[in-house]
């Protein structure tokens, strides 16, 4: 077996018990899967990071891009590990300078992100970051905004896809290879 996928598949149920379950938060019939444990805990924290800096080392990348906001916690700190720069995907309004907007449907409602002009190149090459994959919406707005930047985004990562949601089925059907951890079944 490839030692990538040794790592991994090593690693996921490790993960995966430092994950906790919140059901029906922020609403009822949602199970919020809280990444919080697996942060606050300084050894899976550092296998997580590892995970994903072991995966991009040699994926001559420029930037990672993180999605707002628990995005911004592990794409900054693997956009260091691998001394790239990092970009943030912020939600509408937060952003100082000119922008570029998607906007996206979600399973109840919408949402809009958005990201600086400036923020990278055309031929850059960008990995996105994200803690979890449900509906696939915010990955492939995202994804969408860097490509009208120029950018050439070389995957989507992220620590939990939650499969049933067909999110990720979604992402890898729209052409963007995906990377994730763990995967919990349901909503
Ligand atoms: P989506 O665009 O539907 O793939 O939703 C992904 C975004 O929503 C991520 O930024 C997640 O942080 C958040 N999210 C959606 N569902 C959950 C869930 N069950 N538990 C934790 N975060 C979630």
């Amino acid at each position: 077996m490839p030692i990538a996928d040794l790592l991994h598949s090593s690693a996921e149920e490790y993960l995966k018990s430092h994950i906790r379950t919140v059901p029906d938060w922020p609403k009822p019939g949602i199970q919020f899967r809280d990444i919080t444990p697996l942060l606050g805990t300084p050894k899976t924290l550092r296998v997580l990071i590892d995970l994903f800096v072991h995966r991009y080392m040699d994926a001559d990348l420029k930037y990672v891009a993180g999605l707002d906001a628990r995005g911004f916690i592990l794409g900054s700190i693997v956009a260091y590990e691998l001394n790239l720069g990092f970009i943030p995907i912020r939600k509408k309004g937060k952003l100082p300078f000119s922008t570029v907007q998607a906007h996206y449907e979600l399973e109840y409602g919408s949402a809009t992100v958005e990201i600086h002009t400036d923020a990278c190149r055309r031929g850059d090459r960008v990995v996105i970051i994200d803690d979890l994959i449900a509906t696939g919406g915010t990955m492939l707005a995202g994804r969408r905004l860097l490509e009208e930047l120029g950018a050439t985004v070389v995957e989507g990562a992220a620590i939990v896809d939650l499969p049933d949601l067909g999110g990720s089925r979604r992402i890898r059907e729209a052409g963007l290879p995906l990377y994730t951890l763990c995967d919990f079944s349901g909503h």
